[in-house]
This record gives structure tokens, sequence and C-alpha cells, in this order.
């Protein structure tokens, strides 16, 4: 795939960058393995002071960053500047937590284990590297590079090849900043070219957030280098809805999770899991909200849903509709590609799904929402738990008892009662099953790229 950055909105090519050569990717990785060695004697605080740079040269520059974004990728634009802000905080969230997250543990007891003191520390690992999505092109990025460079390492990125002004962004935030040269810089390469990079002695690990295919190959490349990597995979969500629920707060919830980022998020709601004793009720609210929305140029403030990021993305979400169409599933909205130029595709919702049809496993990366009616909430969990998928889910309930239940039993990295997923900088994030392996973000996220040393003193 050519890197370029082709407008979703007009379908208008407009830039074609040439990747760097092999002699560049190699002068940067050695650049970046410098700045690791460097980066490792510097304190937290003179880190947290470059990140705080990094933080205002992102604040100030919001406005044309968000517009960046969204002719790049097509998000709306007050989505895009939202998404500049957010990784604002999470910059200065780790400025202030980094030092504390990667404290010395001492052990309480050292004479259980024969010792006058023993501790564990963190360390840097050294260089990683990040092969990031387009979907959100600055947050996936960010919210790995803030926690990796305070604890003391290096970064490289490889970004999606349809994201590049993104990534010459990305390129010289850090320096610009104040980090060492080399600290965290851009590869302008394609994703066969992964492999070499990840084989470098100079890279210790290696973090992906992207599709399946393209993390079960990123994954087994590092694992024949025996290197760490996290995983940050697709998802295709549950959103639950059970009696005791306020209906209408959920359709209008429900609304907001399926569409926001044009219905490209891993942890959209896609699935929407209704008991059959509310189903009807909020099926009629959800599939008005739904047809109800307004479609068109992201850079129009009043616009809720732009293009899809790509043709081919766009082109697959109508194939899997119309697979479900022929195979007998109602279109209760939607369903069709709009005339006219750009990626667009309306917002629609899918009912009276049966297991041969493919968007039964497959995850919806668009705005099209699937309703599925429950019997009763073993019916809901069994719904909810068939994909092979397993990033994070919601359920609406009042009754504190089902809550407790559908916590424990849902096969997901995380559930979110009376609302809709949303990433914190506060909690950690990531999948089970096939939506990946590896915690980003809190505590847990600045742990993932460090060596835990264990240290006993006699
Ligand atoms: P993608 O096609 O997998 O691409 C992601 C990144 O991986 C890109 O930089 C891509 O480079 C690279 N890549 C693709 N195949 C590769 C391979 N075989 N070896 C090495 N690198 C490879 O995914 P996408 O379409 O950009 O993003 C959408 C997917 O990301 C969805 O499944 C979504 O759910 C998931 N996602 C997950 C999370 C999460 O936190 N769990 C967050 C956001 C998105 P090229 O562009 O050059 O191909």
């Amino acid at each position: 795939m050519a890197i370029a950055s082709v407008n979703p909105t007009t379908g208008s090519t407009e830039m074609i960058i040439e990747p760097h050569t092999a002699e560049e990717v190699q002068a940067r990785i050695a650049e970046a393995a410098e700045a690791a060695r460097l980066l490792r004697g510097t304190t937290f605080a003179q880190r947290a002071q470059w990140m705080l740079a990094a933080a205002d040269i992102l604040e100030d520059q919001a406005e044309g960053l968000g517009e960046l974004i969204t002719v790049e990728m097509g998000k709306p634009i007050a989505q895009s500047i939202a998404e500049v802000h957010k990784c604002v905080k999470a910059i200065r969230f780790y400025a202030a937590h980094a030092e504390e997250f990667l404290a010395d543990a001492p052990l309480k007891d050292p004479s259980s284990v024969g010792a006058s003191r023993a501790w564990t520390r963190y360390e840097p690992l050294g260089t990683v590297l990040a092969v990031m999505p387009w979907n959100y092109p600055l947050w996936q990025v960010i919210r790995f590079a803030a926690p990796a460079l305070m604890a003391g390492n290096s970064g490289l990125l490889k970004h999606a090849s349809n994201v590049p002004q993104a990534a010459l962004f990305l390129d010289t935030l850090f320096e610009r900043a104040g980090f060492p040269l080399g600290s965290f810089r851009t590869l302008l390469i394609g994703g066969t070219e992964v492999a070499g990079v990840l084989a470098d002695a100079r890279v210790k690990a290696v973090t992906l957030t992207g599709s399946e295919p393209a993390g079960r190959s990123v994954a087994s490349i590092a694992g024949d280098h025996v290197k760490k990597a996290v995983l940050e995979l697709g998802g295709s969500d549950p959103f639950i809805v059970m009696p005791s629920a306020d209906v209408a707060a959920a359709a209008a919830t429900a609304v907001r999770a399926r569409i926001s980022n044009n219905g490209q998020s891993c942890i959209a709601g896609k699935r929407f899991i209704v008991h059959t004793e509310v189903y009807d009720a909020f099926a009629a609210e959800f599939v008005k909200l739904m047809s109800e929305l307004s479609v068109g140029d992201p850079l129009n403030p009043a616009t809720q849903v732009g293009p899809l990021a790509t043709l081919s993305g766009r082109d697959e979400l109508a194939e899997l509709v119309e697979d479900a169409r022929a195979l007998g599933a109602q279109v209760l909205t939607g369903g069709v590609v709009p005339e006219g130029p750009g990626f667009f595709y309306a917002p629609t919702v899918l009912a009276g799904l049966s297991e041969e049809m493919r968007i039964i496993q497959e995850e919806t990366f668009g705005p099209v929402a699937s309703l599925y009616r429950a019997q009763d909430r073993e019916d809901a969990l069994r719904i909810a738990n068939q994909t092979t998928f397993g990033l994070s889910s919601a359920v609406w309930t009042a009754d504190a008892h089902e809550e407790e239940w559908f916590t424990a039993n849902l096969d997901a990295g995380a559930v979110f009662v009376n609302g809709m997923t949303v990433s914190h900088q506060e909690l950690p994030f990531g999948g089970i099953k096939r939506s990946g392996f590896g915690r980003e973000l809190a505590a847990d996220g600045i742990r993932e790229f460090c060596n835990l040393k264990t240290v006993w003193k006699a």
C-alpha cells in the first residue's frame, strides 16, 4: 500500500510520501538506540519537563491538528480536536505520575527470603517499536509514547500508511519538546518491513494496535525473536440492555457508542443485545435516532457522521451488510452507499441475524449496528460472549445483583455499567481472547515496557 494521504470526504489524494530507504531506516534505529541509552540516564523530572513541553505544543496547535486529522481520516472536527486535548491530558498525567507508578517496592519482611533487604525496581527496556492504526491517529500513538518515554524508553513509530501527515507531525513532536534526537521517530515503511525492524537486536519490544491479522503476524515475529509484545486488536463489543434499565437513556447512549469516530472505534458498542421485555421500545428509539443522524462533511461542525477513512474499509463494511441481507437479515435503517464522492456509508441497523452470517463473528468497523433479542439474562450473556473478541462491554441494568452477575461473567477486558466504553488514562485498557493481550494506560500501561528487576541483598 502506498504511503498516501487521501481525503476520504472527497476521495482526492492530498499527499504521496516516499517511504524511507533501508539506509534511512537503519539510521533511525541507530538514533533511537542511542536515545534509549541517553534517556536511561535522565531523571523523571527531566523527562517530565520535556513531556510537558510536548503537551503544550499539542495544546497550542489543537485546532490545526484537529483539521489535519479530519481531512486525513474523516472524523467530525469536534471529535478530532477533542482527540488532541485527550493526548494533552494523557501526557500531563504520565508526566505527573510516572515516578510514582515505577517506584521501588520493598519486600515488607526481607528475612522471609534470607535477605537484609529485598525489593523490585522498574527499568526501561530500550527502544520499542509501535505499529499503529489510523482511527485515532494521534491518541493511539500518544497513549503508547507518553508512558514509554516517561519510563525512559525510546520509540519508533510505524504508523498506518493512510495517515502520513499525522505520522510526520509525530516524527518531530518530542524532539521539538526537548527530548534527545531519536527519542521518538517515525519510520515511513510498509507493513511488510516491520519484520526486519523487529528482528533488529536494537529493538527490544513491540506494541501493535490494529486488526487481528496484523496482530497475529507481528506477535509471531516477536515470538521468534523472544521479544515482549502488547497487542490491542479488534472488538465486537456487546451493549446489553435489561428490563430495569432506563431504556431511552440506553438508546441515546447506544447511538453515541456506535457512531463515535464514524463507527471506527475498537471499543464501540457494535452488538446491541436487548431483553425481550424492552426490545421493541429500545429498537424503535434506537432506529429513529440512527436514521436522524446528519451524515456529511466532517469539517462542518453540525455533521455527526463523516466518511469512513478508506475506500476499502467502506467496501468491506458494505459487503458484511450485503452478506447479512442476502441471508435474511432485516435492514431497519440505512444499508446503502450514498451517491456522490467520498467513502460514506449510511448509519445502519440490522436485526434478525443468524449464525451463518459473517456479521455474527466479524467486526463492523463503521456505523452499522446489530440488534439481538435476548430471552433472559443467560441468553444475553451467551450472545455477548459468542464472538472470538473480548475487548470491552457495556451493560444497562438497575438491578445490583444482575450488574454483578454480568460483570463477573462477561468475557471482556472491561465492563461499563449504565454507560458506554471510553478509554480513560486513569484506567487500564486492553482485551482478552482475540482482542489481544497486555494493557495500556494507568500504572499497568507504563509497566508493560519495563524490566521489573528483583534485587536481593544479604
Ligand atoms: P491494520 O490494517 O491492522 O493496521 C494497523 C497497523 O498495522 C498499520 O500501521 C498497518 O500498516 C500495520 N500492519 C498491517 N498489517 C501488518 C502486518 N502484516 N505486519 C506488520 N504491520 C502490519 O488495522 P487498521 O485498519 O489500521 O485499524 C483498524 C483495526 O484496529 C480494527 O480492527 C480496530 O478494532 C483495531 N483497533 C484496536 C484498538 C485497541 O486498542 N484494541 C484501537 C484502535 C483500533 P499499513 O497501514 O501500512 O498496512
